[in-house]
């Protein structure tokens, strides 16, 4: 417990420097805060500026002009809910306010999907005007620009170079959140972080403890309206991972390896819901040169939505590329294992793109080339049973024949012909594996990002008093399994919502 000087100025304090915090700094320096962001790492994004395949958005202006007339947010919601599975059947206990209200807050990522797209792209600068389709999606939604920066470092440099501009907003760069300060009625105060002389502290008044043992590190207290937007858990392998989703153990994982936030948060009473959805994306590359990594590169679900498929050892089809990715993880990991090295549990399964996908992801494949990840072949220097797998599958997009076998209903850019013509094409090809990827879980919050915990007598959800969270780091909103280009918005849509908040506070 501590208690707020009086004199002190209310900034509002954003733990974590993702999409998630930066949307909501840039809307609680715009309702005239002064921001103190605190990012552990040394350098801001997160796991945000990884991100490669897209942001979603229905009824935007780029999928029009793109074609795409029929998308709506109603059928966005839709198949948000189908793919969100069992944890939607809960809506009694939603209307006692013993669960959050899942429905209520997927209403609030899909209505507001159309907007979080026109403000990146109008406010804040971003090139959103390419369009795909990604697995669990009705039609393509996910949005990413047409040059060779993926989506989430396009975003997250975007706001970054805005928030620059802002004398309101400070960047503490190395700077580790360790507690949560409340009072004696529970309602938060502020922070205290642990802050590495190498990185960026502004302005505070250092409380250095143990000065000899630790020089390199001082504690400093900071008070105001918290915002957490301090990321999921998939990179916390030995920790939360292994406490929630023991089974996954020795899976990789594309996230960086860092402890889950949300332990600090449960501490100040805040409930974590559905914390063991633990989202397996089917494809992470197997890096040939570093092959029992746990750390793998992802492979974008753009790969696929833009015409690759997926090959079994033996080099046939054996689902749909485009399904669900709980569904693909799961088929991938039905195939035989090679053996576990180094502790580390992956597939041999091949992705192949054809000379249509290359040309509609050349702006990402010159990195996965350049880091070694996949190569270029002709057709003729293929396994037979590649060829043979090729040349069907060509043949039916060539048909215009729906894919029976694997329910396939879109097939990207797809254009290589079947037979003898396709031999001195080139494709691409790189080996994947099922990777630990996102956390559905997290800690509860509502429509206006305001994290809850359960009130005394045991019954309903209530807010935290001065308190918020968006990003990952919240769960309830994705059930049991996210739809790829959700969480950036996610991040966007109520990462806004908790700046706003959170600056009306600190008036
Ligand atoms: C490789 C990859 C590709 C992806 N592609 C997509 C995509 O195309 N579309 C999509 O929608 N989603 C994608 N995702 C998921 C999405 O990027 C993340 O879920 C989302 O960016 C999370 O944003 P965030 O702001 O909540 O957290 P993050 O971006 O992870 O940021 C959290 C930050 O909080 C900091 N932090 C944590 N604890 C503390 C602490 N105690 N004190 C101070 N700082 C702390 C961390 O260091 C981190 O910088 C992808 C994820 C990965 C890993």
């Amino acid at each position: 417990m501590a208690t707020a000087p009086p004199d002190a100025s209310r900034p509002v304090i954003i733990v974590g420097s993702g999409l998630a915090g930066l949307a909501a700094a840039h809307e609680a320096a715009k309702a005239g805060a002064t921001v103190h962001m605190l990012e552990r790492g040394p350098k801001p994004g997160g796991n945000s500026i990884k991100a490669s395949s897209g942001i979603n958005g229905a009824g935007t202006q780029f999928q029009r002009a793109s074609g795409i007339l029929n998308d709506t947010s109603d059928l966005f919601r839709n198949d948000t809910i189908r793919s969100a599975g069992f944890r939607f059947q809960t809506r009694k206990e939603a209307a006692t306010g013993n669960d959050i209200d899942r429905e209520s807050l997927v209403d609030t990522l899909t209505k507001s999907s159309a907007s979080a797209i026109h403000w990146l792209a109008d406010e804040i600068g971003v090139d959103l005007t390419v369009v795909a389709a990604l697995g669990g999606h009705s039609v393509a939604r996910t949005h990413r620009g047409a040059g060779k920066t993926p989506p989430g470092a396009a975003i997250v440099t975007g706001l970054l170079q805005k928030l620059e501009q802002r004398p309101e907003f400070k960047l503490h760069t190395s700077a580790r959140v360790t507690q949560i300060h409340v009072d004696g009625e529970g309602r938060v105060r502020g922070v205290r972080y642990v802050q590495k002389s190498e990185g960026g502290r502004e302005g505070q008044q250092p409380r250095r403890e143990n000065q000899e043992e630790e020089p390199k590190e001082e504690q400093v207290d900071l008070y105001g309206p918290v915002i957490f937007t301090a990321g999921g858990f998939a990179g916390d392998a030995h920790g939360q991972l292994a406490r929630y989703r023991p089974d996954l153990a020795g899976l990789p994982s594309t996230n960086e390896a860092r402890p889950g936030p949300h332990g600090l948060m449960a501490g100040v009473g805040a409930e974590l819901i559905d914390m063991d959805s633990v989202q397996v994306h089917p494809t992470g590359f197997v890096d040939p040169s570093d092959a029992n990594s746990p750390y793998k590169i992802l492979a974008a679900e753009m790969l696929r939505g833009e015409g690759g498929i997926l090959l079994s050892p033996q080099g046939r089809r054996f689902v749909n590329e485009l399904e669900r990715r709980d569904v693909i993880s799961e088929a991938i990991m039905g195939l035989p294992q090679p053996a576990t090295e180094q502790g580390i549990k992956q597939w041999d399964v091949t992705l192949l793109l054809d000379p249509g996908a290359i040309d509609a992801t050349a702006g990402h494949l010159g990195f996965y080339t350049f880091k070694g990840l996949v190569e270029k072949k002709k057709v003729k220097d293929l396994d037979p049973a590649v060829i043979e797998t090729v040349d069907r599958y060509a043949e039916l997009v060539a048909s215009g024949r729906d894919d029976d076998e694997f329910g396939r209903r879109t097939f990207g850019h797809w254009r290589l012909v079947p037979g003898e013509a396709n031999r001195e094409e080139e494709v691409c090809v790189g080996r994947v594996t099922p990777v630990v990827h996102f956390t559905m879980g997290g800690v509860a919050f509502d429509n206006k990002a305001r994290v809850l915990r359960r009130a005394s007598d045991g019954g309903a959800l209530v807010p935290v008093s001065g308190l918020w969270a968006a990003g990952e780091v919240t769960g309830g909103l994705h059930g049991d399994n996210r739809l790829g280009g959700s969480s950036l918005l996610e991040c966007v849509v109520f990462g806004r919502v908790a700046g706003r908040e959170a600056a009306e506070a600190a008036k």
